[in-house]
């Protein structure tokens, strides 16, 4: 019963009848799929033969989790339901990796922070982005830019929202959380490799797309109209930090983990998560 009161006081002090949602994003293969199986259904392995669901409901892209911020991931799943205390909707888009990009980039922008829950057509408040990467194939030299490529276009939206915000009130800032995946694999880069790799490719691409953008002739005028000059993190810095998007009021964590095998797995990523939503 407690959990289900939780939730009514809770939702009743909202304007949204849906739960706090997270978004999780990534290119296609980081393990989205995976993380969001094992999220609804618990490990599989010696200690837990019978893992309890966090979950209490699902559609193929939309999965309600329970989650009890003091908590490990695997304490979640032992004492279950019984000391949840929030609730959260976990989105992963399905779909072509170019159109889902395409069509969450738009919501990431706008300067309310909800998110359309596949399926319902409801919005929900969003609470943090979860940016899944294979950091076992990061280094391989199409992957890094692919990578980056698709990360640059998910912090400049959130960037962008910040500037569209009306008046003097700032849009709520919405977190985004690296989740170096696949730990596990012996190629994997650590989390701060992880880290200096992206900004790097950040700044490459930051560089190649303003002078791209002068080269072909965009006047200034079309690259003010909304504040969208498509230079990520603070002006004037020669290299791309992460900590230039805190300018933004947006806050990145790039933290290591794996879904399947053995290492870190996904505790400090729930952990995480339980902080945000
Ligand atoms: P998606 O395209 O992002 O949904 O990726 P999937 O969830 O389909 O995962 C792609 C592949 O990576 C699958 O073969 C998964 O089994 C594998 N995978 C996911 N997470 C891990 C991990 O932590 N370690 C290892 N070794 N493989 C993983």
């Amino acid at each position: 019963v407690g959990p289900i009161i939780l939730h009514l006081l809770y939702t009743s002090v909202t304007p949204y009848t849906t739960l706090p949602s997270v978004l999780l994003v990534g290119p296609s293969g980081s393990g989205k799929t995976a993380l969001v199986t094992l999220f609804e259904r618990g490990p599989a392995s010696p200690d837990h033969p019978e893992p309890a669901p966090t979950h209490t409901s699902s559609s193929p892209s939309s999965t309600e989790l329970s989650i009890s911020p003091s908590h490990t991931y695997k304490t979640d799943l032992d004492s279950a339901a019984a000391t949840s205390t929030k609730k959260f909707l976990l989105i992963d888009t399905p779909g072509h990796p170019k159109l889902r990009s395409s069509a969450v980039l738009a919501q990431l922008r706008s300067p309310e922070a909800s998110i359309k829950v596949p399926h319902s057509g409801e919005k929900a408040p969003l609470r943090a982005v979860v940016f899944l990467l294979d950091a076992s194939t990061l280094s391989s030299d199409d992957l890094l830019p692919q990578t980056a490529s698709y990360l640059y276009d998910v912090l400049l939206s959130l960037q962008n929202r910040f500037h569209s915000r009306k008046g003097s009130r700032a849009p709520a800032s919405v977190p985004v959380l690296i989740a170096a995946n696949k730990m596990d694999l012996f190629t994997a880069l650590p989390a701060s490799l992880v880290k200096s790799s992206l900004e790097a490719e950040l700044g490459r691409i930051r560089s190649a797309r303003s002078k791209g953008l002068l080269d072909s002739g965009v006047g200034q005028d079309d690259i003010t109209e909304d504040k969208d000059d498509g230079w990520l993190g603070g002006d004037g810095s020669e290299k791309f930090k992460f900590e230039q998007m805190m300018e933004f009021d947006v806050e990145v964590e790039i933290i290591g983990g794996n879904v399947i095998g053995d290492g870190p797995g996904v505790d400090k990523w729930w952990k995480w998560l339980g902080e945000r939503v």
